[in-house]
């Protein structure tokens, strides 16, 4: 199998210049123990371009949390877009985390516009998807994860996902200290391959899957194990260098023994 495991790290609204500095500090030093896996951090935007210099001599990769769904700078005050992320270092960028579809009202078309602008402006986005506890209990999970995988796929195109990242994140399990059971989690990505494959199979085996929801170093390795997981998101777990270095471990544990 070709996909390498990605650990990213979503710091949400968090960090200040001296904490963001001592973390970074050690995960730089950590993932030298990481070499067959990618690791990717997302700051709060003000400390992105800080970020890129303290990351300059590492393969920690820089990602945004949320950029402008405009295309072309102008006037859209508070805004911040592709381009501008592109130019202080960053490769990736996260659209449509579900804090951004509940608490600032992203829809559907919104999280589609956002990744074409992504990729328009050179980043690789890391469209976040997943259903609430209530679709859940409804048994709308598969419905909802299509509804928004096909969103973006109709505005972007299948080929787009040559380039893109897709992070299931069940929301129930966001900063709930609730986990899927592997088997959740792998139900989820392998319908969420199968929806890509009905597009394009080549595409579906190559597009990196990643869980997010409480992953922590305890139960991270159970997670990547499964087929479909191709590493994780990570929200709170990610603020602490050794826990997340732990949960890099996971992975790279997994990605040796995949390799061999
Ligand atoms: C997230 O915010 O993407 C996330 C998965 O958070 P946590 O790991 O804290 O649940």
């Amino acid at each position: 199998m070709a996909r390498g495991y990605l650990v990213a790290g979503n710091w949400k609204m968090n960090g200040s210049s001296a904490a963001n500095a001592a973390l970074l500090e050690g995960l730089v030093r950590g993932v030298a123990e990481c070499p067959a896996i990618d690791v990717l951090v997302c700051p709060p935007a003000v400390y992105l371009e800080a970020a890129h210099r303290h990351l300059a001599a590492s393969p920690i990769a820089l990602g945004a949390q949320n950029l402008s769904d405009q295309a072309k700078p102008g006037a859209f005050t508070g805004e911040v877009d592709a381009a501008m992320l592109n130019d202080v270092g960053c490769s990736h960028v996260l659209v449509g985390h579900s804090e951004r579809r509940t608490l600032y009202g992203e829809d559907d078309a919104c999280v589609a516009r956002k990744f074409v602008v992504a990729q328009s402006g050179g980043l690789i986005p890391v469209l976040c998807i997943g259903e609430t506890l209530a679709e859940r209990e409804a048994d709308a999970t598969e419905t909802v994860l299509k509804r928004q995988l096909d969103a973006v796929i109709s505005a972007a195109g299948i080929a787009a996902f040559l380039n893109a990242v897709i992070a299931y994140e069940p929301v129930w399990a966001i900063g709930t200290g609730r986990t899927a059971s592997t088997e959740q989690a792998q139900a989820a990505h392998a319908f969420i391959r199968g929806v890509i494959a009905k597009n394009d199979a080549k595409i579906a085996n190559s597009v990196r899957l990643l869980y997010g929801g409480s992953v922590k170093a305890d139960n991270a390795a159970s997670l990547f194990s499964c087929e479909d997981v191709d590493g994780g998101l990570i929200g709170g777990a990610s603020l602490k260098a050794p826990e997340f270095l732990a949960i890099c471990a996971s992975a790279q544990i997994l990605a040796a023994s995949r390799d061999a």
